[in-house]
């Protein structure tokens, strides 16, 4: 792992706090960033090697997106280019991951557009209205997603569809279905990708999906249980954004403790004042305590043993602790803090987002409080 975390290092030097400020100024895509991630290999370490891939394990993505993060840039122009295709090389047909697996490696084709939140369900999965119906070899695709990241720059998007209504099944995460829809061919022919501006750069949109066709060989394994399908991939998101937390925490641990013994004030360094210096130490502390759940949870995932709760309880510590960290950089910035050329006004927004997506935190504690404790469920 050293050595990836050096190579890291020395392709994220090459995309200083300028190049992601001018980008956020802008809200434009990182095309370059993804470029060189993909050039470099780090984007399919996930993929066996028989595909094109690394093979390596999800602990090798894992400390490549802390350590983007730990240089001050971003991992989520491209992150889901990692993860996503676990679902179709777990569930996907043999003709499909031939046909797909060695193009996403190579990079010749990004699927990085992962399609389930819907408006009108939230966070209650079982609850999405876009439906799939089958009629000979296609299906015919209707409804609307939001917040389907990164869907503009991607050639391929995983589509969580029902393929039967909720009342018609036994169990309410049962009758849905995984498309791969082609966007190149979708985009004008039923499908409508609108744009969402947000507080930060993170090339989101929502979908209009009218009358959209997809051949019935693009669906993941059978029908009926893309439910089951997307929940693994959802584990290793939730490690993977966590890492990211961890690299966000990292930064600002480094950022905030160089500038408190940097700064003087009353003619002395103002980290000598224990009210400057002990939340920065509590931090650091909050961050390796994270980061060992991280750890954990990964190495779950990878010997392929049940990670649910370690994964969730990972993306809780971290993103508290990346948020923490960030207050806490901010106020030892004092005004600094807020100017654009520190990145720390830049990465305190963007490190909020990891309480709310992928998965909100008061639903991680209501799995722990339920699934874990045994407790009644409220919803
Ligand atoms: C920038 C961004 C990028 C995203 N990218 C993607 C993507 O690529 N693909 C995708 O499918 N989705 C994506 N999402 C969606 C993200 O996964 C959801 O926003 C997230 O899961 C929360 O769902 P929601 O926004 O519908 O909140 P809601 O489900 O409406 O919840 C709102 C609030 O109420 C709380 N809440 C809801 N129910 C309960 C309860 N029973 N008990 C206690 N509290 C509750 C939640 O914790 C939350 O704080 C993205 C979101 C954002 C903001």
């Amino acid at each position: 792992m050293p050595e990836i975390r050096d190579s890291v290092r020395r392709m994220c030097a090459d995309f200083p706090g300028e190049y992601w400020r001018k980008l956020d100024r802008e809200r434009a895509y990182p095309t370059d960033f993804v470029q060189a991630l993909t050039r470099s290999g780090f984007l399919s370490v996930l993929i066996p090697e028989e595909y094109g891939g690394s093979g390596l394990g999800l602990r090798a993505a894992s400390v490549i997106l802390e350590e983007i993060h730990r240089a001050g840039c971003n991992g989520a122009a491209a992150h889901a280019q990692m993860y996503t295709m676990g679902t179709l090389l777990r569930h996907g047909s043999a003709e499909q991951k031939t046909k797909y697996l060695p193009a996403i490696a190579s990079g010749e084709l990004r699927l990085q557009a992962f399609g389930v939140t819907e408006p009108a369900s939230g966070t209650d999965t079982t609850r999405i209205r876009t439906f799939a119906r089958r009629e000979g070899e296609i299906y015919i695709v209707n409804g609307q997603k939001v917040w389907i990241s990164r869907a503009e720059h991607s050639d391929l998007m995983l589509l969580l569809v029902r393929t039967s209504a909720r009342d018609d099944t036994a169990k309410a995460s049962d009758g849905m279905s995984v498309l791969l829809v082609d966007l190149r061919e979708a985009v004008g022919h039923g499908l409508t990708i609108r744009p969402i501006q947000t507080m930060i750069n993170h090339a989101t949109t929502e979908l209009f999906i009218d009358n959209l066709k997809v051949p019935a060989a693009n669906l993941i394994g059978e029908e009926g249980r893309g439910f089951r399908y997307i929940l693994d991939g959802m584990n290793a998101e939730r490690i993977l954004i966590a890492s990211e937390c961890i690299g966000d925490a990292r930064f600002f641990v480094d950022r905030a403790s160089a500038y408190a013994r940097e700064r003087e004030v009353f003619g002395r360094p103002i980290g000598m004042n224990q009210a400057v210096q002990f939340p920065i130490a509590r931090n650091y502390i909050e961050t390796e305590a994270a980061s060992l759940m991280v750890e954990k949870a990964a190495g779950l995932f990878d010997a392929g043993e049940p990670c649910g709760t370690e994964a969730n309880m990972a993306k809780l510590l971290a993103s508290e602790a990346s948020w923490r960290a960030a207050d806490t950089c901010l106020q030892t910035h004092g005004g600094f803090g807020f100017a654009e050329e520190y990145d720390i006004e830049r990465k305190f927004r963007e490190t909020r987002l990891y309480q709310v997506a992928p998965i909100s935190t008061n639903l991680i504690l209501s799995h722990v409080g339920t699934h874990v404790l045994q407790m009644p469920k409220s919803f």
